[in-house]
Protein backbone atom coordinates (compact mmCIF):
# COMPACT_ATOMS: atom_id res chain seq x y z
CA UNK A 1 0.00 0.00 0.00
CA UNK A 2 1.13 3.38 -0.59
CA UNK A 3 1.95 6.14 1.93
CA UNK A 4 -0.65 8.35 2.98
CA UNK A 5 -3.41 5.90 2.05
CA UNK A 6 -5.87 5.38 4.85
CA UNK A 7 -7.77 2.23 5.73
CA UNK A 8 -11.73 2.65 6.34
CA UNK A 9 -13.03 -0.95 5.79
CA UNK A 10 -10.98 -3.80 6.98
CA UNK A 11 -11.97 -7.16 6.88
CA UNK A 12 -10.16 -9.51 9.06
CA UNK A 13 -11.37 -13.19 8.63
CA UNK A 14 -14.82 -12.45 8.61
CA UNK A 15 -17.03 -15.95 8.77
CA UNK A 16 -20.99 -16.06 9.09
CA UNK A 17 -23.09 -19.22 8.86
CA UNK A 18 -26.90 -19.48 8.94
CA UNK A 19 -27.88 -22.64 10.66
CA UNK A 20 -31.24 -23.80 8.81
CA UNK A 21 -32.59 -26.78 10.83
CA UNK A 22 -30.39 -29.04 11.31
CA UNK A 23 -28.46 -27.47 8.13
CA UNK A 24 -25.50 -25.07 8.56
CA UNK A 25 -24.50 -22.94 5.25
CA UNK A 26 -21.34 -21.29 5.18
CA UNK A 27 -21.83 -17.53 3.77
CA UNK A 28 -18.56 -16.33 4.57
CA UNK A 29 -15.67 -18.66 5.33
CA UNK A 30 -12.81 -16.30 5.81
CA UNK A 31 -12.91 -12.97 4.25
CA UNK A 32 -10.06 -10.72 4.14
CA UNK A 33 -9.73 -6.70 2.49
CA UNK A 34 -8.43 -3.66 3.37
CA UNK A 35 -10.19 -1.09 1.39
CA UNK A 36 -8.55 2.68 1.14
CA UNK A 37 -10.15 6.11 1.57
CA UNK A 38 -11.86 7.22 -1.99
CA UNK A 39 -11.68 4.19 -3.26
CA UNK A 40 -14.53 2.60 -5.59
CA UNK A 41 -14.60 -1.45 -5.27
CA UNK A 42 -16.35 -3.92 -7.01
CA UNK A 43 -17.39 -6.91 -5.94
CA UNK A 44 -18.09 -10.03 -8.14
CA UNK A 45 -19.04 -13.65 -7.63
CA UNK A 46 -21.73 -16.04 -8.71
CA UNK A 47 -24.75 -16.12 -6.70
CA UNK A 48 -25.42 -17.21 -3.96
CA UNK A 49 -21.43 -16.44 -2.85
CA UNK A 50 -22.02 -14.04 0.25
CA UNK A 51 -21.84 -10.73 -1.56
CA UNK A 52 -24.90 -9.39 0.08
CA UNK A 53 -24.08 -10.93 3.27
CA UNK A 54 -20.38 -9.68 3.21
CA UNK A 55 -22.42 -5.69 2.56
CA UNK A 56 -24.82 -6.47 5.30
CA UNK A 57 -21.86 -7.27 7.76
CA UNK A 58 -19.74 -4.48 7.23
CA UNK A 59 -22.57 -1.92 6.98
CA UNK A 60 -23.24 -3.29 10.52
CA UNK A 61 -26.99 -4.44 9.27
CA UNK A 62 -25.59 -8.34 10.44
CA UNK A 63 -23.03 -9.88 12.65
CA UNK A 64 -20.63 -12.12 11.55
CA UNK A 65 -20.31 -15.14 13.25
CA UNK A 66 -16.29 -14.43 13.72
CA UNK A 67 -13.87 -12.21 12.44
CA UNK A 68 -13.71 -8.57 12.43
CA UNK A 69 -14.65 -5.79 10.95
CA UNK A 70 -13.18 -2.33 11.16
CA UNK A 71 -14.23 0.48 10.12
CA UNK A 72 -12.06 3.74 10.64
CA UNK A 73 -10.11 1.70 12.34
CA UNK A 74 -12.71 0.58 15.24
CA UNK A 75 -14.00 -3.10 15.47
CA UNK A 76 -17.66 -2.74 15.13
CA UNK A 77 -18.00 -5.89 16.83
CA UNK A 78 -16.75 -4.39 19.94
CA UNK A 79 -19.40 -1.26 18.97
CA UNK A 80 -22.55 -0.68 21.47
CA UNK A 81 -26.01 -0.35 20.47
CA UNK A 82 -26.25 2.93 20.67
CA UNK A 83 -22.81 3.35 18.87
CA UNK A 84 -23.86 1.32 15.95
CA UNK A 85 -26.74 3.22 15.61
CA UNK A 86 -24.60 5.93 15.18
CA UNK A 87 -22.70 4.28 12.60
CA UNK A 88 -25.65 3.46 10.65
CA UNK A 89 -26.94 6.68 10.67
CA UNK A 90 -23.83 8.79 10.20
CA UNK A 91 -21.23 6.29 8.28
CA UNK A 92 -22.42 4.09 6.10
CA UNK A 93 -25.42 4.69 3.21
CA UNK A 94 -27.04 1.69 1.94
CA UNK A 95 -27.86 1.60 -1.70
CA UNK A 96 -30.35 -1.61 -2.80
CA UNK A 97 -31.34 -3.04 -6.01
CA UNK A 98 -35.44 -2.50 -5.31
CA UNK A 99 -34.51 0.85 -3.90
CA UNK A 100 -36.38 0.91 -0.68
CA UNK A 101 -37.93 3.54 -0.92
CA UNK A 102 -40.73 4.16 1.16
CA UNK A 103 -43.98 4.61 -1.41
CA UNK A 104 -46.01 6.93 1.01
CA UNK A 105 -43.10 9.70 1.03
CA UNK A 106 -42.71 11.94 -1.62
CA UNK A 107 -39.21 11.99 -3.24
CA UNK A 108 -38.22 14.85 -0.90
CA UNK A 109 -39.44 13.47 2.00
CA UNK A 110 -37.47 10.37 1.80
CA UNK A 111 -34.45 11.62 1.22
CA UNK A 112 -35.16 13.59 4.55
CA UNK A 113 -35.63 10.18 6.23
CA UNK A 114 -32.10 9.65 7.65
CA UNK A 115 -31.95 13.40 8.61
CA UNK A 116 -35.32 13.40 10.51
CA UNK A 117 -33.87 10.16 12.26
CA UNK A 118 -30.87 11.84 13.17
CA UNK A 119 -32.76 14.87 14.60
CA UNK A 120 -31.81 17.75 12.40
CA UNK A 121 -34.54 20.38 11.92
CA UNK A 122 -37.14 20.68 9.55
CA UNK A 123 -35.40 23.55 7.34
CA UNK A 124 -32.35 22.36 7.68
CA UNK A 125 -33.17 18.93 5.97
CA UNK A 126 -35.35 20.34 3.53
CA UNK A 127 -32.42 22.62 2.35
CA UNK A 128 -30.09 19.40 1.95
CA UNK A 129 -33.11 17.10 0.67
CA UNK A 130 -33.57 19.98 -2.16
CA UNK A 131 -29.44 20.07 -3.42
CA UNK A 132 -29.23 16.38 -3.08
CA UNK A 133 -31.82 16.08 -5.53
CA UNK A 134 -30.77 18.82 -7.58
CA UNK A 135 -27.39 16.77 -7.38
CA UNK A 136 -29.14 13.54 -8.84
CA UNK A 137 -30.86 16.10 -10.98
CA UNK A 138 -34.82 15.39 -9.88
CA UNK A 139 -35.77 18.67 -8.49
CA UNK A 140 -38.52 18.32 -10.45
CA UNK A 141 -39.91 15.36 -8.98
CA UNK A 142 -39.15 16.15 -5.38
CA UNK A 143 -43.21 16.12 -5.10
CA UNK A 144 -43.74 12.42 -6.86
CA UNK A 145 -44.11 9.66 -5.44
CA UNK A 146 -41.89 6.26 -5.93
CA UNK A 147 -44.51 5.04 -7.86
CA UNK A 148 -44.16 7.95 -10.21
CA UNK A 149 -40.96 7.50 -11.13
CA UNK A 150 -38.87 5.20 -13.33
CA UNK A 151 -37.12 2.33 -11.76
CA UNK A 152 -33.54 4.64 -12.37
CA UNK A 153 -35.23 7.91 -10.92
CA UNK A 154 -36.15 5.71 -8.14
CA UNK A 155 -32.55 4.59 -7.96
CA UNK A 156 -31.57 8.12 -8.16
CA UNK A 157 -33.62 9.33 -4.81
CA UNK A 158 -32.03 6.25 -2.97
CA UNK A 159 -28.72 7.59 -3.77
CA UNK A 160 -29.35 11.12 -2.67
CA UNK A 161 -30.90 9.67 0.39
CA UNK A 162 -28.06 7.11 1.33
CA UNK A 163 -25.95 10.77 0.64
CA UNK A 164 -28.06 12.18 3.23
CA UNK A 165 -26.06 12.14 6.37
CA UNK A 166 -22.33 12.64 4.13
CA UNK A 167 -21.33 8.76 5.10
CA UNK A 168 -18.22 7.82 4.90
CA UNK A 169 -18.65 4.84 3.02
CA UNK A 170 -21.51 4.01 0.47
CA UNK A 171 -22.54 0.09 0.05
CA UNK A 172 -24.92 -0.34 -3.03
CA UNK A 173 -25.88 -3.62 -3.52
CA UNK A 174 -26.26 -4.42 -7.07
CA UNK A 175 -27.82 -1.30 -7.35
CA UNK A 176 -28.20 -1.27 -11.44
CA UNK A 177 -29.68 -5.08 -11.24
CA UNK A 178 -33.13 -3.63 -12.07
CA UNK A 179 -32.74 -1.04 -14.28
CA UNK A 180 -31.79 -1.15 -18.21
CA UNK A 181 -28.67 -0.33 -19.98
CA UNK A 182 -29.08 3.34 -19.96
CA UNK A 183 -30.69 4.35 -16.68
CA UNK A 184 -28.00 1.75 -14.94
CA UNK A 185 -25.07 4.18 -16.76
CA UNK A 186 -27.19 7.13 -15.41
CA UNK A 187 -27.07 5.59 -11.95
CA UNK A 188 -23.50 4.28 -12.42
CA UNK A 189 -22.00 7.89 -13.53
CA UNK A 190 -23.18 9.52 -10.58
CA UNK A 191 -22.21 6.85 -8.21
CA UNK A 192 -18.89 7.43 -9.63
CA UNK A 193 -19.03 11.56 -9.55
CA UNK A 194 -19.83 11.30 -5.70
CA UNK A 195 -17.18 8.70 -5.49
CA UNK A 196 -14.66 11.00 -6.94
CA UNK A 197 -16.05 14.88 -6.03
CA UNK A 198 -16.86 14.04 -2.55
CA UNK A 199 -14.28 11.20 -1.77
CA UNK A 200 -16.70 8.77 -0.97
CA UNK A 201 -15.52 5.22 -0.63
CA UNK A 202 -17.84 2.93 -2.33
CA UNK A 203 -18.41 -1.00 -2.34
CA UNK A 204 -20.62 -1.85 -5.56
CA UNK A 205 -21.73 -5.47 -5.74
CA UNK A 206 -21.96 -6.20 -9.49
CA UNK A 207 -22.88 -9.03 -11.53
CA UNK A 208 -21.87 -6.85 -14.92
CA UNK A 209 -18.32 -7.12 -15.70
CA UNK A 210 -18.25 -3.83 -17.52
CA UNK A 211 -19.95 -2.22 -14.89
CA UNK A 212 -17.10 -3.56 -12.07
CA UNK A 213 -14.28 -2.22 -14.51
CA UNK A 214 -14.95 1.20 -13.56
CA UNK A 215 -13.52 1.02 -10.16
CA UNK A 216 -10.24 0.83 -9.04
CA UNK A 217 -10.44 -2.67 -8.09
CA UNK A 218 -12.00 -6.24 -8.26
CA UNK A 219 -12.67 -8.37 -5.34
CA UNK A 220 -13.57 -11.76 -6.71
CA UNK A 221 -14.98 -13.52 -4.46
CA UNK A 222 -16.04 -17.25 -4.45
CA UNK A 223 -17.64 -19.97 -1.80
CA UNK A 224 -17.38 -17.30 0.70
CA UNK A 225 -13.59 -16.18 0.27
CA UNK A 226 -11.54 -13.56 -1.86
CA UNK A 227 -10.45 -15.66 -4.36
CA UNK A 228 -8.79 -12.73 -6.15
CA UNK A 229 -8.19 -9.03 -6.15
CA UNK A 230 -7.96 -7.34 -9.78
CA UNK A 231 -6.42 -4.08 -10.47
CA UNK A 232 -8.44 -1.95 -12.89
CA UNK A 233 -6.83 1.69 -12.58
P1 LIG B 1 -25.17 -13.33 -2.89
O1 LIG B 1 -25.56 -11.95 -2.48
O2 LIG B 1 -23.74 -13.44 -3.33
O3 LIG B 1 -26.09 -13.90 -3.91
P2 LIG B 1 -25.89 -14.05 -0.16
O4 LIG B 1 -24.93 -13.32 0.69
O5 LIG B 1 -27.26 -13.49 -0.27
O6 LIG B 1 -25.26 -14.29 -1.61
O7 LIG B 1 -26.04 -15.54 0.38
C1 LIG B 1 -24.91 -16.37 0.65
C2 LIG B 1 -25.41 -17.72 1.13
O8 LIG B 1 -26.04 -17.60 2.40
C3 LIG B 1 -26.44 -18.37 0.21
O9 LIG B 1 -26.23 -19.75 0.22
C4 LIG B 1 -27.75 -18.00 0.89
O10 LIG B 1 -28.74 -18.95 0.58
C5 LIG B 1 -27.37 -18.02 2.34
N1 LIG B 1 -28.17 -17.07 3.14
C6 LIG B 1 -28.21 -15.73 2.99
N2 LIG B 1 -29.01 -15.15 3.90
C7 LIG B 1 -29.49 -16.16 4.66
C8 LIG B 1 -30.38 -16.25 5.79
N3 LIG B 1 -30.89 -15.14 6.34
N4 LIG B 1 -30.63 -17.46 6.31
C9 LIG B 1 -30.08 -18.57 5.79
N5 LIG B 1 -29.25 -18.59 4.74
C10 LIG B 1 -28.95 -17.40 4.17
MG1 LIG C 1 -27.00 -10.64 -3.14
Amino acid sequence: MASGQEIVVECKNLRKSYILGEVRVDALRGINMQINRGEMISIMGPSGCGKTTLLNIVGSLDNPSSGQVLLEGSDISRASEQQLTEIRRKSVGFIFQFYNLLPVLTALENVELPMLIAGIPKDKRVKRATELLEKVDLLRRKDHKPDELSGGERQRVAIARALANKPTILLADEPTGDLDTESGQAVLSLLKEVNKTENQTLILVTHDSNIAREANRIFHIKDGIVASVENVS
